[in-house]
């Protein structure tokens, strides 16, 4: 039988590490951050010097990349947790992130993952209530507006988030949609718990 999946998905900025972590710790499930996903494997490209344009090269480094995610983000056993979130990570994450053979590896990667574990999964991204777990018991689509997403980036800066926001909802390959049936929350203003507390209610409700 297929494990539960909260699937959340949003922009930059919207609050959806802080909401899924907070679901997950709240209902006693797992937590997978796939952004750090790719953000590990950008790292692993610019440590190995490899090109990140170079499709095939990104491809195989996908297929070949050891990459754990918990409790801290490693990519071949070197730990990435701190440095995924600097601005050289930033400003590649999303050419890394558009390339379809690399998603098609992180995403079998995901399914494995949430698979694996012996209770649900909370899980959030770009691709995951359309993609990854079109079938999840419960999509969520977490959005907040540029500015309030930009405060919360702190260091990144509005442009760099406006920049990603267009990259990752103008690319080809699984670009950052709303799925048609997902619970749809403005968190602008908003409380983390309140937000956590309606998605745990809106779970109630449908389980
Ligand atoms: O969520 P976070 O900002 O850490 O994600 C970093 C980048 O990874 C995004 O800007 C996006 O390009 C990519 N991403 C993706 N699909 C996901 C998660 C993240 O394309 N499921």
């Amino acid at each position: 039988m297929s494990r539960d999946i909260i699937a959340i998905d949003g922009p930059a900025g919207s609050g959806k590490s802080t909401v899924a972590r907070a679901v997950a710790q709240a209902l006693g499930w797992s937590f997978l951050d796939t952004g750090a996903m790719y953000r590990a494997l950008t790292s692993e490209a610019l440590y190995q010097g490899i090109d990140v344009h170079d499709a095939n090269a990104m491809a195989l480094l996908a297929r070949d990349a050891r990459i754990d995610t918990l409790p801290r983000i490693r990519v071949n056993d070197r730990d990435v947790e701190d440095e995924i979130r600097s601005e050289p990570i930033n400003l590649a994450v999303s050419v890394v992130a558009a390339n379809p053979l690399v998603r098609a590896s992180m995403v079998g990667r995901q399914r494995e993952i949430a698979d694996a574990q012996l209770t649900g999964t909370v899980v959030e991204g770009r691709d995951i209530t359309t993609v990854v777990f079109p079938n999840a018991t419960l999509k969520v689509y977490l959005t907040a507006s540029l500015d309030e997403r930009s405060r919360r980036r702190g260091e990144e800066g509005v442009a760099s988030v406006a920049r990603r926001d267009i990259a990752d909802s103008t690319r080809e390959a699984s670009p950052l949609r709303q799925a048609p049936d997902a619970l749809v929350i403005d968190t602008t203003g908003r409380d983390v718990h309140e937000v956590v507390g309606e998605i745990v209610e809106c779970l109630k409700n449908i389980k």
